[in-house]
């Protein structure tokens, strides 16, 4: 991202201490969204990214990830498919259970959205400890569709999420904007 891009989104992420617990510094995104320069500027970098990966889908991670994938996806051509979590979604889904810090957390895909020839681009605001991409990853394959990349607005690098998601990424690209 250009430098001027990065400066403008890095100035419309707010850190909230202590939420949603104490000792978390909570990455909020709602100053970004409410401009209307940076929010077109993120959702432009995302299309580009879109396109140089060359993906025909987009997966967007409950619930910021909505928020970011659904413009992008509409930009870039291409149809949106809401990762959810376990319960919410209506119709066959697939689902797929992950570790968090304690306990376990479960998310689930449209089964009906994915098929073998996706080319599947993952988009979610944070990368924190990189549990929830890599569980999205594991539904896209499971549904036989491809991994095109995972594209973030922010990585949280002290959480060591992407080498979590190494192996899972098999090769894939991962940007964080
Ligand atoms: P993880 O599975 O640990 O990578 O967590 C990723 C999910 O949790 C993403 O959907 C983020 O929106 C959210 N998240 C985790 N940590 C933060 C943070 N510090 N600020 C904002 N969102 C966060």
């Amino acid at each position: 991202t250009a430098t001027a891009t990065r400066e403008l989104l890095l100035s419309r992420i707010r850190d909230v201490p202590d939420h949603p617990k104490p000792g978390v510094v909570f990455k909020d995104i709602t100053p970004l969204l409410a401009d209307p320069e940076a929010f077109a500027a993120l959702t432009g970098a995302l299309a580009e990214l879109c396109v140089r990966f060359g993906a025909t889908k987009i997966v967007g991670l409950e619930a910021r990830g909505f928020i970011l994938a659904a413009p992008v996806a509409v930009r870039a051509g291409v149809g949106f498919i809401p990762v959810r979590k376990a319960g919410k979604l209506p119709g066959a889904t697939l689902r797929q259970a992950y570790e968090l810090e304690y306990g376990t957390a479960e998310i689930e895909v449209h089964a009906e959205d994915l098929a073998p020839g996706d080319r599947v681009l993952v988009i979610d605001d944070v990368l924190a400890t990189g549990g929830t991409a890599e569980a999205s990853l594991e539904l896209i394959r499971r549904a036989g569709a491809e991994v095109a990349g995972v594209a973030v607005l922010m990585e949280l690098g002290f959480l060591e999420g992407r080498a979590r998601l190494e192996p899972a990424l098999r090769g894939a690209p991962l940007e964080a904007l």
